[in-house]
């Protein structure tokens, strides 16, 4: 609102129904200063113009006011003396507002009473639930892990609407990586004060329960790394609350600093499965009961059965489905399954060929095919072509002299040794296990 345009208004209107006197007495001494909350606050020039005009001028002001905006509920009038301390009140109430507005708001829908558990994540379930009823006093830091859609910032949230609940006077934050880095990052930036780069780390540091999801994605930000370090210690020293959420453990985070791989570490880390048959069903019974969604139990079993994919993509096909079946005014069966899905084949998994690995390896190492398969003997073509090498045997099995036929007609023993020396490579290089693992999920999910 602009207290001054509005406040113009009002004039106008007082002015027709309070005397001349009155007006030029008192209405002239009032300045429009603050409005809050519907409350919309003047200013006079001493302590009796303010007893005076509560007394006999207040109805008249404040019906003006209403009448120019909905939104003024109250008129307060506060005196020129008080207008320091005035100020100072608003301001603490404003930061303490900004404050609980900061703090994130959990997804009501994610919640322990939702979550199916089965056994590829049953320990996960109950270290998370430990966590929530038991914050600070049972396992500290918890680090949980899994490939995307598993389930994990379902579970960070159940934690934190879990804890806001039975714990309201804790301060819990959930935070994705980015959301921190981005924080940290507005900190430093030149023409924000010392102070700002102070609420950073008041904000941070003053919790009792800190939650970071998708911790993977601090790799390769050093500074940022530093600021986190710095903030489990003060955090875990206090002896405050810390979740992580990654998609790969902190070993396989590359380019992890060493200390925090070991702050990690010093709690428990937990991994979540790929769920079974029976978990995907279950999820989906739950899923179907929950929405009201329009389809038979044979979509649920095919579906848990035949797409071999994650839960929220597993998600996605059965409310395809029951698109499908809510246009057509019907309960969908397996057979209309097969129309709502004809995009997707029957395992959205793409059919791995030594063509898709190499395409995998060459997008991760943005080389091109005809130098992955020629002769150029480089070490930025050389490792690539071991590695694909390498995978092609491992995922497709392929006879070594069949896979020497495919980078030119090399000899069947320099398979061999790409094999092992990326074996190797492997223990001892953590990247290599990373790019490894990660051109392996590209080729087998479809992602290049
Ligand atoms: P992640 O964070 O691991 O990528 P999400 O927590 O976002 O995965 O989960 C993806 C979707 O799958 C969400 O809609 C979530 O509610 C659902 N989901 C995952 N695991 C379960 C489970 N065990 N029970 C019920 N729903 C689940
Ligand atoms: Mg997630």
């Amino acid at each position: 609102m602009n207290i001054e345009k509005t406040w113009e208004e009002a004039l106008v209107k007082i002015k027709s129904t309070v005397s001349a006197l009155s007006y030029e007495l008192w209405v002239n001494s009032l300045s429009p200063i603050y409005f809050k909350n519907g409350t919309f606050f003047l200013s006079t020039t001493s302590a009796t113009a303010k007893t005076t005009i509560k007394n006999i001028l207040l109805t008249s002001i404040k019906n003006a006011l209403k009448s120019v905006s909905e939104e003024i509920k109250d008129v307060d009038i506060v005196d020129v003396n008080e207008e320091e301390e005035f100020f100072k009140q608003q301001a603490i109430e404003e930061e303490k507002q900004q404050q609980t507005v900061q703090l994130y708001n959990f997804k009501k829908e994610y919640t322990f009473d939702n979550f199916v558990v089965g056994n590829s994540n049953k320990y996960v379930y109950a270290a998370c639930r430990s966590v929530a009823e038991n914050p600070c006093k049972s396992i500290n830091p918890l680090f949980i892990y899994g490939g995307s859609g598993l389930g994990k910032t379902h579970l960070l949230n159940a934690i934190g609407n879990y804890i806001t609940k039975n714990y309201p006077e804790l301060k819990v934050q959930y935070v994705t990586c980015e959301k921190f880095t981005n924080d940290y990052i507005d900190s430093l930036k030149t023409g924000n004060s010392g102070d700002y780069k102070n609420k950073f780390r008041e904000k941070y540091r003053s919790l009792d329960v800190l939650m970071i999801d998708d911790i993977q994605f601090i790799a390769k930000k050093t500074g940022t790394q530093e600021e986190f370090f710095h903030t489990f210690n003060e955090l875990y020293e206090n002896n405050k609350q810390i979740i992580i959420a990654s998609d790969r453990p902190p070993r396989e985070i590359a380019t992890l600093e060493e200390r925090l791989v070991s702050r990690f570490s010093m709690g428990l880390i937990q991994d979540i499965q790929f769920p079974d048959i029976e978990t995907r069903t279950a999820i989906l019974q739950k899923k179907v009961e929950e929405e009201n969604y329009k389809v038979d139990n044979t979509v649920i079993n095919y579906l848990a059965e035949c797409y071999d994919v994650n839960i929220r993509e597993l998600e996605g096909l059965l409310k395809k489905v029951h698109f499908f079946a809510t246009l057509n005014n019907k309960i969908a069966n397996v057979s209309d399954l097969n129309e709502a899905l004809k995009d997707h084949s029957v395992s959205t998994k793409q059919v791995v060929t030594p063509d898709v690995i190499m395409d995998a390896v060459c997008k991760y190492y943005n080389i091109n095919k005809l130098d992955l398969i020629g002769k150029k003997k480089n070490k930025e073509i050389v490792e690539p072509r071991q590695i694909c090498m390498y995978i092609i045997f491992e995922v497709l099995g392929l006879p070594l002299v069949s896979i020497g036929q495919l980078f030119g007609g090399r000899d069947h023993t320099t398979v061999i040794h790409a094999k092992d020396k990326v074996s190797q490579l492997m223990q001892e290089n953590n990247r290599i296990k990373v790019a490894v693992n990660d051109i392996k999920v590209m080729a087998t999910q479809n992602r290049i």
